[in-house]
């Protein structure tokens, strides 16, 4: 990259700023002149918006017709690395730049002076007086020791008016400081000793160290079972990376994994990381933000929105869990996190490592074909063995109608219950059951602005739908036939595998984990916390359990339903299937005892549960990707995914059909274009839901051929239109 051009006060420049116009716009050099990549304030119209010098002004206005530069941020500029990578993130996405802008800007009060300002912390004294809301202040400060909370943002987080706050500070129960705004992380030491390595480690972690010592771009996907010390190994690269001064990137897919890695991090380098994720407070971000820039914040933790922070010299990028469906961003600036990540290193000259017991397909792909490194942890670290796994052939069962528990497995249970071994039923359905009809007419309750059925959710009394949110009581009377006392439930959810549960083991100490039922990640990480420590003997959970946390005393794993994901025409069924079957009985034997995993199936020839079974990994990821390459899709072939979306269903299809007429161009570079047709899920809030797909090959240049499509055609007001490259949800 070349140096940042200066320009001298005076000189006409080009700002991109944030606001939704297609091009920078060009003002006066201020006072002291610019260098390319400083942040500024700009006037535009009234107001006074944020932008970044992108070059030398791009129109040939007379000088003095060009507004001036306001003021030259207090902050580092923008990298031409940093910069570049926007431009080819945005190229890609078919995203605007500007857009990609706003991502990289999303630092509150960005602009605003240093300055002092009042933050709240715990104090010696006791409230004079006790009540309910000064109560939940006092929590959240002892809940979040680390966290730094001005007064609006303490009463928030606690629930209550700025006013409780300042009761408490005035009886001394909670401190008022001054605190200088963004302060400097702790240090971390680099050169405090890890964990002793077994060898396997030991020598992953010296190519990945060898790596980040050689310098330059590289990926490595880091496979290893779960519970083989993927994290162990790679905090190593991260050693490496920051002893060479440079600073590192961790992304996870949960919010509510990051507090036991931050423990993890603190106990590895003496200190805590700076965070990014939407757990964290506006202060917190702001400081990161800028902390990033300057290259005090050496590693950062966070979600894939921590991609588009400004960090001065990156060297490592670590994807946890690399495989998880949540680093693709669905809505706004569609991205996929991994391959945003890659790309970022390639521009920044970094490593990256990708950790995950079953990667994605795409990056399995990428590893066979060379472009990736590749190192294998092939056993669990210490005594800890992989869990035996197993079909329960469902048509040999007997089963009552309304239950779910086979005979098979609910033996398997009692033999925990005696031996005072915790077991995990897997069900990978939220609320209590997911269809509620009327038995008069047979009608099933849907979402009045969503073609989704509604759930009933019985905790919260409230059946709910899964697209929109929007809640409604559970009725007494058929809302299609007006028929009193009919309504009934089918299927099972995890509320009501809970029940079952309770019904066949009532000596039992039961926990529910599943997303709704916890008001915060902190909520959640406390019951996970609890239960690790054998505060329940069965747990009942959702695909949230099959997320890296961790049960020493689980030794059983029930698969309630594990043909659930095979059904349905998404190209990565199989693929996902396997990784959560494999991710979820992961979860069993992971201290000293042997786990099992029990799969309840009614398909146990399926090629998918037999590659479950049979732990053949190399085997099924060969046999997929063959599948793959023979139909030309993804990763060996390209798609992309056009929604259209209108409040008419009329003008949504005009529109489809508007766009399939011109296919030319895709044509032209070997893309096919099919549709348009309904969406699987043809109306979300209200909104008629059309979808196209282009399928091309590998090495067609889509992007430039998709812009030059949809250009041909108006996109009414009303309407919507995306496109997202790679999709992975065909919803
Ligand atoms: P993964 O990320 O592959 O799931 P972790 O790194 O979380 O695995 O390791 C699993 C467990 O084993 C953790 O509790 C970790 O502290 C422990 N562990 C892994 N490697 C070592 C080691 N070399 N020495 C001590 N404990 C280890
Ligand atoms: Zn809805």
């Amino acid at each position: 990259m070349g140096r940042m051009a200066h320009y001298p006060a005076g000189a006409p420049v080009a700002v991109l700023t944030t606001q939704p116009l297609d091009r920078a716009l060009d003002y006066r050099a201020p006072a002291g002149g610019v260098t390319e990549g400083d942040f500024v304030k700009v006037p535009l119209g009234p107001r006074t918006v944020l932008g970044v010098v992108w070059g030398p002004a791009e129109g040939d206005w007379p000088i003095e017709k060009l507004r001036p530069i306001l003021t030259v941020l207090d902050v580092p500029p923008m990298r031409p690395e940093f910069r570049d990578f926007l431009e080819r993130a945005g190229g890609y996405t078919l995203t605007p730049l500007v857009a990609m802008l706003r991502l990289a800007l999303r630092a509150p009060g960005l602009g605003e002076p240093p300055g002092k300002r009042k933050v709240y912390a715990l104090g010696t004294g006791e409230p004079d007086r006790r009540t309910e809301a000064r109560d939940k202040v006092l929590d959240v400060l002892r809940d979040r020791p680390a966290d730094v909370f001005g007064a609006t943002e303490l009463a928030e987080a606690a629930g209550v008016s700025a006013g409780v706050v300042k009761g408490l500070v005035a009886s001394g129960a909670v401190l008022e400081q001054a605190l200088a705004r963004d302060a400097d992380f702790p240090p971390l030491d680099p050169a405090r000793p890890g964990k002793p390595l077994a060898l396997d480690q030991a020598d992953a972690a010296e190519t990945l160290r060898a790596a980040i010592r050689a310098g330059g771009y590289g990926t490595t996907l880091l496979k290893g079972v779960t519970g083989s010390g993927k994290t162990e190994v790679y905090l190593e690269a991260v050693a490496e990376c920051l002893a060479r001064g440079r600073q590192a990137l961790v992304l996870l897919p949960e919010i509510a994994l990051t507090a036991e890695f931050l423990t993890r991090v603190e106990a590895r380098f003496g200190a805590r990381p700076a965070e990014w994720h939407s757990g964290v407070t506006q202060a917190e971000r702001r400081r990161t933000w800028r902390k990033a820039a300057e290259g005090q914040a050496r590693l950062v933790v966070g979600a894939r929105s921590s991609l588009y922070l400004p960090f001065r010299d990156l060297g490592l990028i670590v994807v946890d869990e690399e495989h998880d469906t949540s680093y693709k961003q669905e809505d706004g600036v569609l991205y996929s996190a991994r391959d945003m990540a890659v790309l970022r290193a390639a521009c920044e000259g970094a490593q990256v490592v990708l950790a995950s017991a079953t990667p994605s397909l795409e990056t399995w792909a990428n590893a066979e074909q060379g472009k990736y490194a590749r190192l294998d942890l092939t056993s669990r670290f210490g005594e800890a063995r992989m869990p035996k796994l197993r079909a329960i052939d469902m048509r040999a069962e007997e089963l009552p109608s309304g239950r779910w528990v086979s005979p098979t497995l609910q033996a398997a249970i009692e033999q925990r219950l005696i031996d005072g071994e915790q077991s995990l039923i897997f069900l990978n359905r939220r609320g209590y059951a997911p269809v509620t009809l009327c038995r008069a007419c047979g009608q099933q309750v849907g979402c009045h602005q969503c073609d989704a059925r509604m759930v009933e959710h019985r905790f919260q009394r409230r059946l709910m739908c899964h697209q929109c949110g929007e809640t409604a009581p559970i009725p007494e009377t058929c809302p299609s036939c007006g028929v009193e006392g009919k309504m009934a439930v089918a299927g099972p959810g995890v509320e009501r595998m809970g029940e079952e549960v309770a019904t066949l083991f009532p000596e039992a100490r039961m926990a529910i984990l599943s997303s709704d039922l916890f008001g915060s990640a902190r909520a959640l990480k406390a019951r996970v916390e609890e239960i690790a420590a054998g505060g329940a003997d069965i747990v009942v959970g959702t695909q949230l359990v099959a997320k890296g946390h961790n049960f020493p005393n689980l030794t059983l794993v029930g698969v309630i339903d594990a043909d659930l994901g095979l059904q349905g025409s998404d190209l990565r069924a199989a693929e996902r299937t396997f990784q959560l079957m494999r991710q979820v009985s992961g979860r069993a034997g992971r201290a000293d005892k042997p786990g099992v995993a029990l799969l309840q199936t009614y398909q146990p020839e399926h090629p998918v549960i037999r590659a479950i079974l049979s732990g053949d990994e190399e085997g099924f990821w060969a046999e997929e990707a063959a599948q793959r390459r023979a139909a030309g899709v993804p990763p060996f072939g390209r798609m992309a995914g056009i929604v259209i979306s209108d409040p008419d269903q009329r003008t949504a299809f005009a529109l489809g059909e508007a766009l399939a007429r011109r296919a030319e161009v895709m044509e032209e570079v070997g893309a096919e274009v099919f549709g348009p047709a309904p969406a699987p899920i043809a109306r979300i809030r209200g909104r008629h839901r059309v979808r196209l797909l282009v399928k091309a090959p590998r090495q067609s240049p889509i992007q430039a051929a998709l812009a030059r499509w949809v250009a041909q055609v108006e996109v009414p007001r009303s309407a919507r239109l995306s496109i997202d490259i790679d999709p992975q949800s065909f919803l």
